[in-house]
């Protein structure tokens, strides 16, 4: 049934096995059957979840794996994760990575908790909690070797939600749209305070031309950072 995603994954250098297409299609049914209840993705049109969510996820998979970023084992964190995206698409294309989902939501959570449960996705946590807390949890900070986000905050404030929990040489990746130059400008002065490089790569997506905001982190994260909740998007540091 999830033709689109079987054929256009080549494209970017997969190719998902029968037992991973079957995964998607079980993420798939339960992105539709939990949506009736709660609002998740928006649209659950199976063309539109194929390609804005798996494939475009799957695309930035590929990005990384191919500069080796991503690699059996690298632990990743997807921040404000919402309904799995990027990172349950890139769990079941490359298993090996140990995978932290943190969410704010509790009802989101719950529904990532059932998809990794159902289908039995190994060295995958969901996290209930926002990211100006969890940061500060020694098991947490400075932990992983890679930090993702897509759609949570404009760069300034995800950099200090972000940065903290990336290993110093780890990174945090955002893909992005036209706006991606304009925002590591703006970020500068929290790349300055958080001990963090940013870089713009295009990438290959199944619609308009996107970047990746690729955040090296350079320099340990001083304590005080993120500050409170919702701190870092009202006030970013400038
Ligand atoms: N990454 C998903 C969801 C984007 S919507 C996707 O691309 O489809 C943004 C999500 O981030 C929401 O689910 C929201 O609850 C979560 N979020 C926003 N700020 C957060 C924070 N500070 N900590 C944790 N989660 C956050």
């Amino acid at each position: 049934m999830l033709e689109l995603l079987a054929r256009e994954a080549p494209a970017y250098g997969l190719r998902l096995t029968d037992v991973q297409l079957d995964l998607f299609q079980q993420y798939h049914n339960m992105l539709v059957d939990w949506s009736s209840r709660m609002n998740l993705v928006g649209d659950t049109d199976v063309e539109v979840v194929q390609r804005r969510h798996f494939l475009e996820s799957l695309a930035l998979g590929a990005a990384l794996r191919e500069r080796e970023i991503l690699r059996p084992e690298t632990r990743v964190l997807d921040i404000g994760a919402g309904a799995g995206f990027p990172g349950l698409p890139l769990k079941i294309a490359w298993p090996a990575i140990e995978l932290t989902l943190l969410e704010a939501t509790a009802k989101k959570t719950a529904f990532l908790q059932a998809v990794v449960d159902k289908l039995g996705l190994s060295d995958t946590r969901v996290i209930t909690g926002r990211a100006e807390t969890a940061a500060h949890d020694p098991a947490l900070r400075e932990h992983f070797d890679l930090v993702l986000a897509r759609a949570v905050a404009p760069l300034p404030a995800l950099v200090e939600l972000g940065l903290p929990f990336a290993r110093v040489g780890g990174r945090l990746i955002t893909p992005k749209g036209s706006r991606a130059d304009a925002e590591v400008v703006e970020a500068a002065g929290a790349l300055r305070t958080l001990g963090g490089r940013a870089f713009v790569v295009p990438f290959e997506v199944p619609g308009p031309v996107q970047k990746l905001i690729a955040v090296l982190k350079q320099a340990s994260t001083p304590s005080e950072y993120p500050r409170r909740p919702g701190v870092p998007a009202k006030s970013p540091l400038s």
